[in-house]
């Protein structure tokens, strides 16, 4: 038996990330200071975007973009059922109007066809946004999103929370990080611990585009700006003026400190993520246990290994791993399910891939320091629950 319960993610702190931290603290900035600066110009050069935004988490991440998008009340925006609440709710906190988009069968990602025929069936220009979410680390078509964004008129709004380190191949056969904003407006990332890059809470946004850039740096930080350019008049070197009513999303030097230090290990923790799926994909073969679809050229990020199992075995499977130390996750109950969204009118049948994809789903461990014995432990455990 292992010893302690294995969970589905957990975060990696090495000795260098305890004295980054530890530096930081000791620096004369708690917040606000260089290191938020430097945390951004890594990540953004790491992803090859002109613009990285550092915030308080990934949930304010995709809420400053609905305010940067200017996202009013009533507004129509389009987004996954196979996803945290948080990609519904940033753009709800601007009152938005959440539309659901079933799933693809083979990737658990928004169907790109059916988003065709939820922006055909009203006028041009009547989705403000489109939220996909690269689920599991699988990177969604943004090159397909991009020419239905310029042909229906929305904003796209990539949450890759999941995805940091993920990449794929565009149609001219070019290499493209995810979140380097080749074709969409957004890109946003959480680094709460189950996530690749921990820094405890934190998140980021990414752009190419200036004027959102500016934006959400505006409403980071209260609405306050002190850029003597923006600036109405200016009474003096305190000035600074209130232009908007921004939020305090800001980060911590602590937490920038962990964030660059941990961005150096994301290139190993991506392989490493890719090794433990590849012995998981073998392991299975063949079985009953549906393993995660694969494409060539895809960089899948591996936050989550997502199996499928036959519905009427779903929770037997789940309740047998955990009396056997190994806590897999289901990730994730439909959005338009939850009591919350029932009350715009959604229901159980609306969304029936995503719903039978809710019934089968189990996320085994994956994180890069489970260890070859761990995981041989959940191999075993999940083949002789199916008596193989
Ligand atoms: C984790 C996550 C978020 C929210 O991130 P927080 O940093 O926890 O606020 C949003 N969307 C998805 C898909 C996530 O997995």
């Amino acid at each position: 038996m292992i010893e302690k319960p294995i969970p589905y993610g957990h975060q990696n702190i090495n000795d260098e990330d305890v004295q980054a931290v530890v530096a930081a603290l000791k620096s004369d900035y708690m917040t606000q200071g260089p290191l938020i600066r430097q945390f951004e110009i890594d990540f953004a050069k790491y992803l090859g975007v002109e613009y990285a935004c550092m915030v308080s988490n990934g949930t304010a991440a995709l809420h400053l973009c609905a305010m940067a998008l200017d996202i009013k009340p009533g507004d129509k925006i389009i987004t996954t059922p196979i996803t945290f609440v948080a990609s519904a709710n940033g753009f709800r906190y601007q009152g938005a109007e959440v539309v659901f988009c079933d799933i693809d069968s083979k990737t658990f990602l928004m169907d790109l066809d059916k988003l065709e025929q939820i922006l055909k069936a009203s006028p041009k220009g009547t989705y403000k946004a489109v939220v996909p979410v690269d689920f599991a680390g699988y990177p969604i078509d943004e090159e397909k999103l991009r020419r239905l964004a310029d042909e229906y008129g929305f904003a796209i709004v990539v949450d890759a929370c999941h995805a940091p380190g993920g990449s794929f191949v565009d149609s001219k056969g070019e290499k493209q990080m995810i979140g380097n904003c080749k074709y969409a407006d957004f890109t946003v990332f959480s680094f709460h611990p189950v996530k690749h890059i921990a820094t405890g809470e934190g998140g980021a946004i990414t752009t190419n585009r200036k004027d959102l850039y500016d934006k959400v740096v505006l409403f980071r930080t209260h609405g306050i700006t002190k850029d003597p350019a923006l600036l109405d008049t200016s009474d003096g070197g305190w000035y600074y003026e209130m232009q908007e009513l921004g939020y305090n999303y800001r980060i911590t030097e602590m937490q920038a400190a962990l964030g660059i230090s941990q961005l150096k290990r994301l290139n190993w923790s991506i392989q490493r993520r890719n090794e433990i799926a590849k012995k998981y994909d073998e392991a299975f073969k063949g079985m009953v246990v549906k393993t995660p679809f694969r494409q060539v050229g895809v960089t899948h990020a591996f936050h989550l290994y997502v199996i499928q199992v036959p519905t009427d075995k779903r929770k037997g499977l789940y309740d047998y791993l955990r009396a056997n130390n190994v806590n897999s996750q289901v990730l994730y109950i439909p959005v338009h399910t939850m009591p919350y969204y029932r009350q715009f009118g959604w229901k159980k049948g609306d969304l029936p891939v995503a719903e039978d994809y809710y019934s089968k789903c189990l996320s085994l461990p994956m994180f890069p320091t489970l260890t070859e014995e761990e995981q041989d432990w959940i191999i075993a455990k999940v083949k002789e629950f199916f008596n193989l």
